[in-house]
């Protein structure tokens, strides 16, 4: 089934007299499972494109559907529930709060959802539980009493890694999460993606790095708000 379904999107940016159609009538299709790299110089509407698959913003003409459902219908409400419970983020500069600690850093999607659902509700114990098993899973539980700003570069996206899989969505959208790290350290967190990707989860990840586009298994190329290819990568 198609996941997210775009459909002749135009989102146009009108400033000090000045129109850019930062995209213009994109239309693609992303399938459950599909680790997706969307490529492009700076200024081409990448993070245009990111917002609206995260909802975080809207098109200002043409359609997205999301898990079969149009988002422009999407009240505030719900949409705040999908952008908790269906997705979750990865930034570049990895968005941590600063001054909660690693577990309350953790802590926060799983309170968020509380707000949101109301059929089921995690207690303190399942919250201790899933976040501690999060940590474990990706080799960063001793530090869960610290602050961000005592972690490496990559430990914190390690976290904020797991802040966005804690309430299992479905899809992850990920905004060059390698940007700020150095190579290796870029590469061990594409291995992470790569793996929450084989537990089925759609990945979404954009890019100027080729070598971070060869980790996906489909490369969108973006120009001037148009996709200029669009094509299945065979990874080794
Ligand atoms: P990328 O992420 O590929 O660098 P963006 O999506 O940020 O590209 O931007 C695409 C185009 O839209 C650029 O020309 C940019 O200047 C313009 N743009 C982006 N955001 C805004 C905004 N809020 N207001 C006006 N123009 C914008
Ligand atoms: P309880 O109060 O439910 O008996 P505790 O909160 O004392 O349990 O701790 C139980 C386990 O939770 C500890 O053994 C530890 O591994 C883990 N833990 C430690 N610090 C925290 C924390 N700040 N928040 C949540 N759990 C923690």
């Amino acid at each position: 089934m198609e996941q997210l379904e775009v459909k002749d999107l135009t989102k146009r940016y009108v400033a000090y007299g000045n129109v850019t159609n930062a995209l213009n009538s994109v239309s693609l299709n992303v399938k459950e499972g599909e680790m997706v790299a969307i490529m492009g110089p700076s200024g081409s509407g990448k993070t245009t494109m990111l917002n609206i698959l995260g909802c975080l913003d809207n098109p200002t003409l043409g359609e997205y559907k999301l898990q079969g459902k149009s988002v422009e219908t999407m009240n505030a409400k719900e949409l705040a529930k999908i952008r908790n419970q269906s997705i979750g983020f990865v930034f570049q500069q990895f968005a941590l709060i600063a001054e909660y600690s690693i577990y309350e850093n953790l802590e926060l999607p799983l309170l968020y959802w509380n707000l949101h659902n109301k059929k089921h509700k995690y207690s303190k114990s399942e919250m201790r539980s899933k976040i501690f098993n999060i940590l474990e899973a990706l080799g960063i539980k001793e530090h869960y009493t610290k602050y961000p700003s005592q972690l490496s570069g990559g430990q914190q996206q390690r976290v904020a890694i797991a802040r966005a899989l804690l309430v299992e969505p479905d899809i992850i959208i990920a905004d060059e999460p390698t940007g700020a790290l150095d190579q290796k350290t870029g590469a061990e967190v594409m291995k992470l993606l790569v793996d929450v990707n084989k537990k089925g989860k759609t990945v979404i990840i954009v890019t100027h790095d080729e070598k971070i586009a060869a980790y996906c298994n489909r490369r969108i190329d973006i120009m001037d708000g148009k996709i200029q290819s669009d094509k299945v990568l065979v990874n080794s």
